[in-house]
């Protein structure tokens, strides 16, 4: 597994803000689509085109135009939709699928209650919402299914990761596995606290987008 910390004045500014526990939600929100930009930004690096040639008003001009069939963004519910607009504005035609995980808070195992998802993902590049990547378990879990579903690239979209989540993410992708997963982020933290939770972090992602409910 390749991970990727986007070293970058305007991501760092950013992310600060967003770790401010002052930062009220429709800021955090706010700030939350405007990083989701620039990791996106990073993110489809690699993404697969194919060359076009278009007119201009004065000659032909080669470009390229992005591959078939079209990427698939697959936010995890709840508190990855906070990130679906700030990718699809770089990715427009992209599709979008749902995945629905919830964690236990005492065994921090997740489990699935929601896919929408196509069932054949074969030949797509495929870009996963989620944005802390704690213990690992709900974003191993998601990848596993899209490999199931044979999708061809998996990059995982994370505000922030624990070296705990990073460390179980490449032993179940291990580099010698061919399948590519990149995991791109805007900071590596320190570690997990007993609870689950990243530190210093931002809190909770899903309560400080949404609310306690
Ligand atoms: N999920 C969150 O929202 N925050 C954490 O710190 C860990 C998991």
């Amino acid at each position: 597994m390749r991970t990727l910390v986007v070293d970058h004045p305007l991501v760092a500014h950013k992310l600060t803000a967003l770790r401010d526990e002052t930062t009220d939600s429709p800021t955090f929100r706010r700030l939350t689509d405007e990083l989701v930009t620039l990791l996106a930004y990073e993110a489809t690096r690699d993404i697969r085109t194919e060359p076009v040639t278009v007119p201009t008003p004065v000659a032909p001009a080669a470009g390229v135009r992005l591959a078939r069939p079209r990427p698939l963004v697959v936010p995890v519910l709840r508190a990855g939709l906070g990130m679906l607009d700030g990718m699809t504005r770089l990715l427009p035609t992209a599709e979008v699928g749902f995945l629905g995980m919830v964690r236990d808070e005492g065994s921090l195992v997740a489990t699935t209650y929601a896919t929408r998802l196509p069932e054949d993902l074969s030949g797509r590049d495929v870009f996963v919402l989620d944005p802390m990547l704690a213990t690992g378990g709900t974003l191993v879990a998601a990848l596993r299914l899209l490999a199931q579903r044979g999708a061809a690239s998996v990059t995982a979209i994370c505000l922030l990761a624990a070296p705990e989540g990073v460390a179980r993410m490449d032993e179940a992708f291990p580099d010698d596995d061919p399948w590519p997963v990149t995991v791109v982020t805007a900071a590596l933290d320190e570690r997990l606290t007993d609870r689950g939770y990243i530190t210093p972090g931002l809190g909770d992602a899903g309560d400080r987008l949404y609310g306690v409910v």
